[in-house]
């Protein structure tokens, strides 16, 4: 469990820019997770909530976009999407082989801010 610290991190960051774009209330975040980042949604929005209190981000709508798992092949170069929700393999789609990297898909990134 390190939401926490990681939405803290984040609300950070956020404030940082709202304040250098002289904002004055932050409206909307967009974030973005890779899908293979093992942060809940729910426990992220819980956390922003309770730290951004009395903070002008208090009260923004968070908005999530996964990007997805992509994976590299050791052996034969290739480079390919892993779907989680289907249960894919991880294995290389063209080879065969395991020798596999992730490349993307840990990321958590503010992709966007909304403020006024
Ligand atoms: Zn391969």
């Amino acid at each position: 469990m390190h939401e926490l610290a990681v939405t803290e991190g984040m609300l950070k960051v956020v404030l940082r820019h709202a304040e250098m774009n002289k904002a004055k209330r932050v409206v909307g975040i967009t974030l973005r997770i890779g899908e293979m980042s093992d942060i809940v949604d729910e426990w992220l929005k819980r956390y922003f909530d309770y730290l951004s209190r009395g903070t002008i981000a208090e009260g923004a709508q968070i908005i999530i976009e996964r990007s997805p798992a992509v994976f590299s092949c050791g052996d034969c170069g290739a480079e390919y999407i892993v779907n989680l929700k289907a249960k894919d393999k991880f294995s290389c789609p063209e080879c065969g082989a395991n020798n596999v990297e992730l490349i993307s898909g840990r990321e958590f990134l503010v992709q966007d801010l909304q403020v006024v």
